[in-house]
């Protein structure tokens, strides 16, 4: 059986190829190659004929297509369409992070799922259903792909483009692990962000396992009735055993525990929520992230001027920890939070 290269750390590839006197030095030339320059290194020393000729009848180098590239005028942000084992098309979102004219880089956010289980009522993704998990490699190559067409490096990854990370957990930390490699793509793991809208058991999997990668739960609404209206996956991880889990985190890892929150204007950005939030959140150390909703159908809005400043001024007041707005760009070509639905069109081969 041959096995897909990008697609396990290089640990776990020289674990297969052993046999083949493939050692670890070995392994990592191989998968550096594979990631790097999408093909097999060639013969050196350390690394013989025989041995190379091995690995290539053991293993495969597999490529994401990429369907379509657009690139917002607005912003510069930049949606890349690509189809990998299957029919349906998944998007990733090129961050520009150039201000900095002594180091002008990218963040990539990429897609662990082709649709979503979880149904967000404010979520393009969510309204496509589940179709299937993304393989690690689907995943890795979403950020080698992007890195090949960029001037600038890519350094960092967030995990929240298309479907729920957490329900894909395998396949998502192995392709954080492939991507921090240095013979993956060398991103340090703190610049890696692993996104969830909240999956109870994979957090406490993932305090248990120890990573350095960020956690960014989505809470979007403190008051579980209403959450369960906008996120029905409250009805099966609900908010108490959720925010058990994040104290559980914060113990572990002492780190402050990144909330985000999709503001729809007259939903949850009322003096009411930011009370509710305090209070669910006391003695945990947190930081939240405000993010403007994205519907092109109209039917959310983000707040307006007036009722987001209201709504800050309420934070401050009440919740007393950092609060950030996150700026969600591409809108222009629908490439901001909430907005990929890039399978809505099936591709056929
Ligand atoms: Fe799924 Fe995230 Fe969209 Fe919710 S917001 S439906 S978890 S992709």
């Amino acid at each position: 059986m041959r096995i897909l290269l990008k697609n396990q750390t290089a640990e776990d590839l020289q674990a297969f190829l052993a046999r083949d006197g493939v050692t670890l030095s070995v392994a990592r030339r191989i998968q550096a190659s594979a990631i790097r320059r999408g093909e097999f290194p060639a013969p050196a020393p350390g690394l013989s004929a025989k041995v190379l000729t091995a690995v290539c009848t053991r293993t495969a180098i597999p490529h994401l297509d990429l369907v379509e590239k657009t690139v917002s005028a607005r912003d510069q942000f930049a949606k890349y369409l690509f189809r990998g084992d299957g029919p349906d098309g998944f998007e990733a979102v090129r961050i520009p992070l150039l201000h900095r004219a002594d180091d002008p880089k990218y963040v990539v956010c990429v897609s662990s799922q082709v649709g979503c289980a979880l149904g967000c009522v404010f979520c393009a993704t969510g309204r496509l259903g589940f179709i299937r998990n993304l393989a690690a490699w689907e995943i890795v190559d979403q950020v080698v792909k992007i890195r090949a067409d960029s001037p600038h490096p890519v350094r960092g990854v967030v995990f929240m483009g298309m479907g729920e990370p957490m329900l894909n957990y395998e396949s998502v930390i192995t392709a954080a692990r492939i991507l921090s490699e240095p013979c993956g793509m060398a991103i340090s793991a703190k610049a890696i962000t692993i996104g969830t809208a909240g999956i109870v058991p994979a957090i406490r999997r993932f305090t248990a396992e120890g990573h350095a990668y960020r956690l960014l739960v989505s809470l979007t609404c403190a008051d579980p009735a209403r959450r369960r209206e906008l996120m029905p996956l409250e009805g099966s991880h609900p908010t108490p055993g959720l925010l058990a889990a994040l104290r559980e985190y914060h113990d572990a890892t002492g780190r402050r525990v990144t909330l985000a929150w999709t503001m729809i204007a007259g939903v949850n950005t009322r003096e009411e929520d930011a009370r509710q939030l305090a209070e669910l959140t006391r003695g945990l150390p947190v930081k939240l992230d405000l993010i403007d909703v994205n519907d092109p159908s109209g039917r959310f809005r983000p707040p307006a001027p007036g009722e987001l400043s209201d709504f800050r001024d309420a934070l401050r007041r009440h919740l007393g920890m950092p609060v950030a707005r996150r700026y969600s760009g591409g809108q222009d070509i629908r490439a901001a939070c909430g907005m990929l639905a890039g399978c809505g069109r099936r591709m056929l081969p």
